[in-house]
């Protein structure tokens, strides 16, 4: 058996898409807010390929490949693009954890007793 409390210090939330803005994660049950960023060199301003180092969002590269410019900026976007795919930057923010959701509450506090219908069999 698998230690929840571990789990969820330790899970990266891969069961959640990055297609979507937020769901709720089906490994530890922690809401995720889905967040895009692009890096693009200060000067000429191209896409530079961006890695997320801890929280913190970076050039993978120190130098653009363009200009030779050491300087970035971050630049937040609003939906993921099948364009920047390749330099887009994900990253999966925990909000609030489900347990303490109140409508999840209600479905492990009542659960639905179905009676057997045993009187209807022969009629
Ligand atoms: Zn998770
Ligand atoms: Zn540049």
């Amino acid at each position: 058996m698998f230690n929840l409390m571990k789990m969820f210090n330790e899970c990266k939330h891969e069961k959640v898409s990055y297609l979507v803005k937020s769901s709720y994660c089906p490994d530890c049950g922690a809401y995720i807010e889905n967040k895009f960023y692009l890096v693009r060199c200060s000067c000429c301003n191209i896409k530079r390929k961006g890695l997320l180092r801890g929280e913190e969002i970076i050039a993978e590269d120190t130098f653009c490949h363009n200009c030779g410019s050491n300087r970035f900026y971050i630049e937040e976007l609003p939906s993921p693009t099948i364009f920047d795919m390749e330099y887009m930057v994900i990253k999966k923010e925990a909000k609030v954890l489900a347990k303490r959701h109140p409508t999840c509450q209600i479905w492990v506090e009542t659960p639905q007793i179905i009676k057997p219908k045993m009187l209807t069999l022969n009629d």
